[in-house]
């Protein structure tokens, strides 16, 4: 079959493979994919920034935001079908003690693979074979838009552990400050509005540019400058020090942030850190980060993607805004300045 493959850590190696398609067996479903959404650890994967291959050989199979169909179900696999939409979760378990538990997003021993990341083959191939816990059923109402569970769930997982911290107090978040608008921010604006939250987005793309319009049609604010305002959850989603320092210090009284954005930058900047622990220390406030999500945080997703669609129809489905055909992959990883979630498609369903 065909793939989609890099050499880690070499720059512009994606390049077109052949391998041998995978088999279900007795544990394992045959998924034909269907299309495949491409995100920042994308680029810096061809950038040859990141990425490990499977062990023991040179390529990483690329794809880790997947939607596909099931073709063939393994012997003993008991809720999938043949003919089911399925997205794939992207961390495969080490033998830590949170991995055995089921919370692979929460590794502590950091061998975990994560497919088309680190160490185990994506799915930007024309099929792919994996367990059936690692698959969640998508209703065929949300086929256009159930690529974004991935990036969703990162989210929802997100949102979860900031109200699982929040558990030390009654607390009823009214404002949240989103720091970014790419496909993280705009989905994190819209799953805080879903919450009942005011949200104000913050970001650098001009009040025309087509992901403000978004914003606004879900009933968040978008500024290019952050005021004074400060925020019961502020969620950090562009990678870039500069802001998440800024970020800091919109927290509220017992205000909790969410660091979401992987920094690029490594070299130092100047940060008014003692400032920022009078306020951090006297107003109680939380800091986190979070990475990757759980199943019930895929589980969650479909049901917010399914709210989202129903009360702001079509909103879900701007954001794709490019399709790209399998051969011409190499278009996709391509940015354009007006990309929001470009998907690569790889079979027709
Ligand atoms: C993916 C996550 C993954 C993270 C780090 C993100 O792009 O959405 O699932 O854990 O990269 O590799």
């Amino acid at each position: 079959m065909k793939a989609i493959a890099i050499t880690p850590g070499k720059a512009d190696s994606a390049r077109l493979i052949q391998m041998p398609a995978p088999h279900s067996s007795a544990s394992e479903v045959l998924v034909r994919t269907l299309s495949i959404g491409v995100c920042g650890t994308d680029a810096e994967l061809a950038g040859g920034f990141i990425g490990r291959p499977p062990e023991g050989e040179d390529s990483l199979v690329l794809g880790h935001e997947s939607i596909g169909l099931v073709v063939e179900p393994g012997t003993r696999t008991k809720e999938v079908k043949r003919g089911d939409l399925v997205v794939a979760m992207v961390r495969r378990p080490d033998d830590c003690p949170a991995c055995r538990a089921g919370d692979a997003d929460l590794c502590s021993k950091g061998e975990y693979t994560e497919r088309g990341i680190f160490g185990a083959h994506g799915f930007l191939a024309e099929y792919y074979a994996d367990q059936e816990s690692f698959l969640v059923k998508i209703p065929p109402a949300l086929s256009e838009v159930g690529i974004l569970l991935e990036p969703a769930s990162v989210v929802v997982k997100a949102l979860r552990h900031a109200g699982r911290i929040q558990q030390r107090m009654a607390w009823t978040p009214k404002r949240a400050l989103v720091l970014g608008a790419g496909t993280v921010g705009l989905l994190a604006a819209f799953l805080l509005r879903l919450r009942g939250l005011n949200v104000d987005v913050y970001s650098r793309e001009p009040k025309t540019s087509a992901r403000v319009a978004l914003l606004k049609q879900a009933g968040a604010h978008y500024h290019t400058a952050l005021g004074s305002t400060t925020y019961d959850f502020v969620c950090e989603a562009t990678g870039s020090p500069q802001v998440l320092a800024q970020g800091m210090e919109r927290m509220a009284y017992n205000g909790i942030m969410a660091w979401l954005g992987v920094c690029a930058q490594q070299e130092p900047i100047p940060v008014p850190l003692g400032a920022l622990n009078n306020r951090i220390v006297q107003h109680n406030q939380v800091m986190f980060g979070s990475v990757n999500a759980n199943r019930c945080d895929f589980e969650q997703g479909v049901q917010d993607l399914h709210d989202i669609e129903n009360r702001w129809p079509g909103l879900l489905s701007s954001m794709i805004t490019r399709r790209v055909p399998f051969a011409q992959f190499a278009e996709a990883l391509e940015r354009q300045p007006e990309d929001i979630k470009v998907l690569i498609d790889v079979s027709a369903p």
